[in-house]
């Protein structure tokens, strides 16, 4: 029966093809084999699995041997249980069928079973079976361990399969050659990161905002996404056929065939649109009126360079470093690797310019993704520049990698989430104290511009303090909003009130612009404002000529751009800035 559920659009386009579920662990790989690959990753399985058990008959050995008041009759039970789980046929036949008939790697497998076996747990009447689910997941989580031991001879393929299945996918059951999205209850931004090179053509989330950090990569990896579904991952089942519409914010579940024509189609148009945008790639981003208008991307990882360029970027405007830093165990990169991958985005620009913000961990983005933050209000905590200001030394060892990496072409430094002008100056004073530190050395290290991110309302009521001690400044409207308006940009039962267009939003947006232009000094927006092709106007009208976004967007903003006439949406953008409600000037 075709039902649909209803979330946030996070990233444009749509993608048809069979969901895939994840049960709790997504920090695993996944990847296609080859047929004459299945028999290994079978055995890998089997000797996983063979290897718990042992260790579990050990451990039951040594049970047996002790007294009933250090061995407690429980842990014998559980281990009765445990082992029984693990000899379960039904995981047994349930992961051979997924490698098998699917050609999915061994890890995959494993917790693609898990999750229809915790499905099943899920649905029982009894109390003490369905927390056997928990069980399951520690045994699998076990079996998973001892595989990491023996890795897989297979190289997973570098990019995600997407497009149009073809008429012939869609009529056989069970086919290998058809995309895969996939459905989960959350995704920490460390999760999605390793999906950056995965098999899926689409995501859905129960949960997020369109702002999270997990939306935002999920953007930069250009595949339809929705977030906020609510309760997607239950309704769903593996192995359904679904269609996730990004712009409409929608996933359809077990489409009919009309609907997987029209959407098909639409599929399609999408590509059109996509080769027709893809001519503007060389054309200069000039407004009508010739105002030269600069398009630049935000990246994750210096890997990303390489699309920011062929987007047509003239620089990165955002590097978000934090990403370095995390799924790592707390084993933060040191000095040298940080430098080596700060050097890779610079020469992966080409001598364009790159901006690297110091690590931006806290919040939504915590350093690993199983590790979940205990304050109250991560948001409002331990974050960005105070988490790095609470530990200097962690943070000269980042200053001087980027400092030693402007050796290799231009590099701005920019510092988030900003307040205080006491924090301005212990950066500023640790920046000296860094490059010091290479003097004594006797390291090489380049000039770069220092910049500061407004994205608190306490900076962008304070400009004249950040405009005294910094060359630029980065709007970071993603959390300007946040701040402003008292909304977890995470939370999706809040997102109906995250406004960009409120008009204390854009007043900040306004002024910020304006005093930094007043001074000479440059000023751009890097927040998801940026590469939304519906303030493009706006934000050309309130003076902005530095845009800095996904490069996915970059070749719809010029579109904007290439079509705007400044002269007249600074006069048209002071309305809107006057405006009660802003938005419905945007729809006129
Ligand atoms: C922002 O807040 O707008 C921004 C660009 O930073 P981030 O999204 O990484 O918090
Ligand atoms: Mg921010």
């Amino acid at each position: 029966m075709t039902f649909a559920i209803h979330g946030l659009p996070v990233a444009r386009g749509i993608a048809i093809g069979r969901a895939v579920l994840m049960a709790g662990r997504v920090d695993v790989a996944h990847y296609f084999i080859e047929p004459a690959q299945v028999a290994a990753e079978i055995d890998r399985v089997r000797a996983g699995r063979d290897a718990v058990i042992e260790e579990m008959r050990r451990l039951q050995h040594t049970i047996t041997g002790m007294g009933p008041k250090e061995a407690p009759h429980e842990l014998s039970a559980l281990l009765d249980v445990h082992l029984m789980l693990l000899q379960d046929p039904d995981l047994i036949a349930g992961v051979k069928h997924w490698i098998t008939d699917r050609l999915y790697n061994a890890e995959w497998a494993l917790t693609t079973q898990l999750e229809a076996i915790s499905r099943q747990f899920d649905e029982m009447e009894d109390e003490y079976l369905r927390e056997r689910k928990a069980d399951l997941e520690q045994v699998a989580g076990r079996v998973l361990r001892f595989m990491k031991g023996v890795p897989s001879p297979v190289v997973p393929p570098p990019a995600p399969r997407r497009g149009v299945p073809r008429q012939q996918d869609l009529l056989l059951d069970g086919t290998v050659d058809v995309p895969l999205v996939l459905i989960a209850h959350d995704l920490s931004p460390a999760d999605m990161l390793q999906f950056k090179q995965s098999v899926f053509a689409g995501f859905v989330t129960d949960v997020g905002g369109k702002t999270s950090h997990t939306a935002i990569v999920a953007r930069s990896m250009d595949i339809p996404a929705v977030v906020g579904a609510r309760s997607a991952s239950q309704l769903v089942r593996q192995d359904d056929w679904v269609i996730i519409d990004g712009d409409a914010g929608v996933m359809i579940v077990d489409p009919s065939p009309i609907i997987l024509a029209e959407y098909g189609f639409k599929q399609r148009q999408a590509e059109l649109e996509r080769g027709r945008l893809s001519r503007l790639r060389h054309t200069p981003a000039v407004t009508l009126d010739g105002q030269k208008i600069e398009l630049l991307a935000n990246i994750e990882l210096p890997e990303d360079a390489p699309a920011a360029v062929d987007a047509g970027a003239v620089g990165v405007g955002l590097f978000r470093s934090e990403f370095m830093f995390m799924g790592r165990d707390g084993h933060l990169p040191d000095e040298e690797e940080q430098y080596q991958a700060y050097r890779r985005a610079v020469e992966g620009m080409q001598g364009m310019p790159v901006t690297i913000r110091t690590v931006d961990i806290g919040a939504d983005k915590p350093l690993d993704s199983r590790r979940t933050d205990d304050h109250l209000n991560p948001a409002l905590g331990l974050r960005a520049i105070r988490w790095s200001l609470a530990d200097p030394a962690m943070f000269l060892t980042q200053l001087r990698a980027i400092l030693r990496a402007a050796v290799h072409g231009k590099v701005n430094m920019l510092i988030p989430m900003l307040a205080h002008a006491s924090e301005i100056r212990q950066t500023v004073s640790l920046v000296d104290h860094a490059r010091a530190e290479l003097d004594n050395r006797g390291v090489a290290y380049g000039p770069v511009a220092l910049g500061a991110m407004i994205e608190i309302p306490a900076a962008a009521l304070t400009l004249r303090t950040f405009l005294k001690y910094f060359d630029f400044l980065s709007i970071g409207t993603n959390d300007l909003i946040q701040y402003t308006l008292a909304i977890d940009r995470a939370d999706e039962s809040v997102a109906h009130l995250y406004d960009p267009l409120h008009p204390a939003v854009l007043r900040l947006v306004a002024d910020t612009i304006a005093q930094s232009q007043a001074l000479g000094k440059p000023v751009s927006v890097c927040g998801e404002m940026a590469g939304d092709t519906a303030m493009t106007r706006l934000l050309l009208g309130l003076g902005l000529r530095s845009f800095s976004m996904h490069p996915a967007q970059i070749l719809a903003v010029k579109q904007e751009v290439l079509r705007a006439d400044t002269q007249r949406l600074k006069v048209w953008a002071q309305t809107v800035l006057d405006a009660e409600d802003p938005a419905r000037m945007l729809e006129t």
